[in-house]
């Protein structure tokens, strides 16, 4: 019993994180900056920030992660960071070319109180930014937010190089959200097949889910253009998915450019991507195809063929705001008990939600922004669950509960591909169902009697 020492007893906790749910800010933006194409993140602050951001994402999309770092050492956490960031800057466009270099801070650069947006200025007047290249920042202090945050910044960040033409694109922006590169691959395929025009941003797709060529490329091809960018100010509507991650940019567009936005949730489950498809619908004046209400039919067809087995069974989840909301919301849409749920990102607007969608439900429900692991096991001792959903770090709980267990969000360190199938989307719906239906017979014939044993399910 790795985790022996988790008492069943809850003391309230104000200022101690055990086994937290959630990592630092710049990961989020350093995988949002990911998903421009011909991008280098860069980390402002010392190599070890860099690092280890580095190494969480390539852990979890098994892909080589390119970033630069301002290398701070004591002469530049005392003074501050600005002659690095220029050195950086001169280095970075003379050595790897990139098209655009996206940075952001970190714990120590926030402390000393470096001002991106001023050095950036003196960058350009400087002339250390050659012309067609660009630089965006993003404030990402870890010691406020989450993963999470840093990511939405980034995002936000992004909007920055918006340059209305005046002419309508035709085209609708969609944000949506850290996802895995599979799923923005989905949501584009959805798009297509409503025969809407979309600019998705940032977009990971090709980037981090890329194949085996033996042709090294420092910038794959994936990821959404500076053209598409700047196009972005000329979209007929934006839908963004999630209000955590993506919500901030979408407002930013409207309140710049006056492109009128849908903050919808991300679209888990038949709920949600019934209302993605229909803002697709009617901000892009289309009809939903066959297609798409074929790959409904079926998601709805396997809800109800296995209903029996979801009925009533209660659910742990932990994870980021966006997932939780709709996969909570696709648990109780499938008569399944979300009964604790927590994620690490403060806000308590995340409790107010969860309480919404799971009011009628009949068992109570724990839920809690800004928790950690160590409260979500001793809610699952003192009422154990059928399955725990989470990332790879609920592992050490399932075995010690013995309780089946489905890896879902992020980080996943230790399984294979979240990069390429989707769970988003109905297919995506499908592939949870698919996922939580195998945890739940695989335990039910692990545990049945010989005369309960079942050949057909
Ligand atoms: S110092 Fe701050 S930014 Fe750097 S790795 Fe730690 S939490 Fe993240």
């Amino acid at each position: 019993m790795l985790l022996r020492h988790t008492p069943k007893e809850i003391t309230e906790r104000s200022a101690l994180t055990i086994n937290p749910a959630k990592t630092c800010q710049p990961i989020g933006a350093m995988y949002a900056a990911l998903g421009i194409h011909g991008c280098l993140p860069h980390s402002h602050g010392s190599q070890g920030c860099c690092a280890y951001h580095r190494s969480a994402l390539t852990r979890h999309y098994k892909e080589p992660v390119s970033a630069a770092t301002s290398s701070f050492t004591e002469g530049a956490s005392v003074f501050g960071g600005q002659a690095n960031l220029m050195q950086a800057f001169s280095n970075i466009f003379a050595v790897y070319n990139p098209e655009i270099i996206a940075v952001h801070t970190t714990c120590l650069s926030e402390t000393i109180g470096d001002d991106l947006p001023q050095i950036r200025k003196k960058a350009i007047a400087e002339g250390k930014i050659p012309e067609g290249k660009y630089v965006i920042s993003a404030s990402t202090p870890s010691y406020v937010g989450s993963h999470v945050t840093g990511f939405s910044n980034m995002v936000k960040a992004m909007t920055d190089l918006a340059e209305p033409t005046g002419k309508k694109n035709g085209k609708v922006n969609l944000i949506p959200g850290w996802v895995e590169p599979a799923d923005m691959e989905e949501l584009k395929r959805l798009a297509k097949l409503m025969g809407v025009g979309t600019i998705m941003f940032p977009d990971t797709s090709g980037v981090l889910n890329t194949p085996l060529t033996g042709e090294y490329k420092m910038f794959p091809d994936g990821g959404v253009t500076i053209a598409e960018l700047k196009s972005t100010g000329d979209s007929i509507g934006t839908i963004a998915l999630g209000d955590w991650c993506s919500g901030d940019a979408a407002r930013e567009l409207d309140k710049q450019h006056k492109v009128p936005c849908k903050v919808l949730d991300m679209p888990f489950g038949l709920k949600a991507t019934d209302r993605f498809i229909d803002a697709l619908r009617t901000i892009a004046g289309v009809n939903v195809p066959d297609e798409v209400m074929v790959e409904r039919g079926q998601l709805v067809d396997l809800i109800s063929d296995m209903h029996q087995y979801f009925y009533h069974k209660k659910v742990a989840l932990a994870g980021d705001p966006d997932q939780l909301i709709a996969m909570t919301e696709f648990l109780v849409s499938i008569d399944m008990c979300p009964v604790h749920i927590v994620t690490g990102t403060p806000g308590k607007k995340f409790e107010k939600r969860i309480k919404e969608i799971t009011a009628g439900m009949p068992f109570a429900v724990n839920v809690k922004a800004k928790g950690d692991f160590f409260l979500l096991h001793q809610w699952m001792k003192n009422e154990p669950v059928d399955l725990l959903i989470s990332n790879t770090y609920g592992k050490y709980i399932a075995r010690d509960e013995d309780v089946p267990f489905m890896r879902w969000g992020f980080p996943i360190l230790d399984r294979q591909g979240h990069q390429y199938f989707p769970t988003v989307g109905y297919k995506g719906g499908l592939r949870l169902l698919e996922k939580i239906l195998n945890l739940l017979l695989d335990r039910k014939d692990r545990d049945d009697t010989e005369m309960k044993f079942e050949l057909v399910l």
